[in-house]
């Protein structure tokens, strides 16, 4: 076998978060000349940047960790059933340390652009710092959730005071003290951060534009020795996850809706509503996610609880969804959010009614007054998926853009590959498995699919590989498919490519985003297209390609 010589890498991987963390342990294991280029000043995607008070996960920490070590999951203590933002930080610097991969790790440096080389069939890159890189295979780890998205209301740049999008939370301590503090959004983020800071600032003003349905998060410490039963149960735990559509313990009730009473189905709501994290959405009633009567009466049930909790009716009903049901977008998780509403400092401003005008030097104005504030905090969410590779100029055959390619809908093979799109590997792309489920359980599927096809490719001595038409149409058309069974195509939420600050995103067209047939059927389907010899890639042994695995460094 021959070597590429004009070759900087074998591979570059795009991000050093859950993914990149472990698709460069997977490369590196592999003796191949692979490094990660991360835009960030340190390694942790997702848990490097979110630093907004009240992050955390709402999988249970036990089902978010990494599988693929004996030795990590051995070593590492959760100490929460729900872990925060800074262990949860930690812990992806405990991971990177231990197989010592910081080494392969470049940041500060942002990938403007990758484009595909036809004559040579290799990638060129261009980063943040000048370089120019070119390499074979790109694999893009660039997380769901990784491109906030400011609102579009007018004088954003004037406020005089102190304001940022959750996602650029600071990284030194604020002092939420006696602060005047203003948040746009009603999303997950926001529902962390105000049930969080509530009793911790001045006065808090929510503005609203569309409730969700929330449910308690029910968080609890992990003593030392329920972690030692945890530990003994892991091989269990993973294999449960892996059982189940969403990659949690959580699965759901296998009786049907109507074969049950009601008064039994209230006895089961009852039970799961008090239980850790989305036992009451995921363990719930298949029907719910796809019939509109069975939605309708747990949508009755948790605005019922909603009303239970909040004080005041009137904000009770504003905070109870009437435009979509319980269940059909991704649920936040709350510790507190629906008491924030009962305290004396928080006020709940209803943007549908009195719609935000724009933002003045001292706060923002709606059309039934000025708030002024100390800080306003944006928790107005992300150009979900696909606008992290909208922000990269990445170019396959014919000089096609992929931004072009997606612009009314992704269209993927398996969620991890793109026609058009030669030796470039999404492991955690849309329409993956990944994007709906726990999603380390789903990147390590998606890294350990990507990574024994390059294997595949190199025991056989092939050029490039690249996913041919006919399969991308194919499993495109499955994915459109899934959600035409599905409620939630009649939401507006990232799960539908809506966002109303991005062009072309916005409310009235659905962009099919994620894979919504489960875990055990993705993984079942990548795994056959792996034992049929890769189908529906093709791969090329051109005499200009070589195939030579280049040492590591
Ligand atoms: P989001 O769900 O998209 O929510 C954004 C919020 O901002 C919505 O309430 C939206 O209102 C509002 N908004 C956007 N633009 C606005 C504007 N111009 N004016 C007024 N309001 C505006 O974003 P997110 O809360 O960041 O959550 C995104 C995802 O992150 C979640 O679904 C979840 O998957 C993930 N997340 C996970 C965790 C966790 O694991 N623990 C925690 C937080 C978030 P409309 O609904 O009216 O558009």
């Amino acid at each position: 076998m021959r070597s590429e010589t004009n070759l900087d890498y074998e591979v570059v991987v795009v991000g050093a978060g859950v993914a990149g963390i472990y698709q460069i342990k997977r490369l590196i294991d592999m003796g191949i000349k692979a490094t990660v280029l991360e835009a960030d000043a340190d390694l942790g995607g997702t848990w490097y940047n979110n630093r907004y008070p009240g992050a955390r996960f709402d999988s249970e920490s036990y089902t978010y960790g990494y599988s693929f070590s004996k030795e990590i999951l051995d070593e590492w203590h959760w100490k929460e059933m729900f872990s925060g933002q800074p262990e949860n930080l930690k812990y992806l610097n405990f991971v990177a340390d231990k197989f010592n991969l910081r080494q392969h790790m470049q940041f500060n440096c942002r990938v403007q652009s990758a484009i595909f080389n036809e004559s040579e069939e290799l990638w060129d890159i261009k980063v943040s710092d000048g370089r120019e890189l070119r390499c074979r295979v790109l694999i893009l780890a660039l997380g769901l959730l990784s491109q906030p998205t400011m609102p579009r209301v007018e004088g954003v740049e004037d406020f005089q005071g102190r304001s940022w999008h959750t996602y650029n939370w600071p990284h030194e301590q604020v002092d939420l003290r006696d602060q005047r503090v203003g948040v746009v959004g009603t999303g997950a983020t926001a529902i962390q951060v105000i049930g969080e800071i509530a009793d911790k600032v001045g006065e808090l003003t929510v503005f609203q534009r569309r409730p969700n349905w929330v449910a308690p998060l029910n968080n609890s410490e992990i003593s030392p020795a329920q972690m030692d039963e945890i530990r003994a149960r892991y091989d269990e735990i993973f294999e449960t996850c892996a059982r189940t559509p969403g990659g949690f313990e959580h699965e759901p009730d296998r009786r049907g809706f109507y074969e049950v009473s009601q008064e039994e189905r209230y006895e089961l709501w009852d039970q799961l509503y008090d239980e850790p994290g989305f036992a009451i959405w995921l363990r719930n009633f298949r029907e719910i996610f796809t019939d509109e009567e069975a939605n309708a009466e747990i949508s009755a049930y948790i605005a019922e609880r909603i009303r239970g909790r909040v004080e005041d009716p009137e904000v009770a009903e504003k905070l109870i969804p009437k435009d979509h049901g319980f269940g059909v977008q991704r649920v936040p998780m709350e510790t507190g959010y629906l008491e924030a509403f009962n305290r004396e400092n928080v006020q709940l401003v209803d943007i549908s009614e009195t719609p935000i005008e724009r933002v003045t030097e001292t706060g923002i104005r709606t059309s039934d007054g000025d708030y002024d504030f100390d800080i306003i905090v944006y928790a107005t969410g992300f150009d979900a998926i696909t606008g992290s590779f909208d922000h990269i100029d990445i170019r396959g055959r014919n000089g096609m853009t992929l931004k072009e390619k997606w612009f009314d809908s992704p269209t993927t093979f398996l969620g991890m590959m793109v026609s058009g799109f030669p030796n470039l590997l999404m492991p955690s792309g849309p329409q993956s498995g990944s994007a709906s489920t726990n999603y380390p359980r789903g990147i390590e599927n998606g890294v350990d699919w990507c990574t024994e096809m390059l294997e595949y490719l190199y025991d056989n001595e092939l050029g490039y590989f690249e996913a041919t038409e006919e399969a991308e149409s194919r499993w495109t058309e499955h994915v459109v498919k899934m959600y035409s069974v599905m409620l939630m195509r009649k939401a507006q939420s990232w799960f539908t490519g809506y966002n109303s600050n991005v062009d072309g995103h916005e409310a009235g067209k659905v962009r099919y985003m994620v894979y919504n047939g489960g875990t055990p059927k993705y993984v079942a389907t990548i795994a056959d297209v792996a034992d049929k010899d890769y189908e529906g890639i093709r791969f090329s042994n051109d005499a200009h390609m070589p195939v030579e695995v280049v040492t590591a460094d």
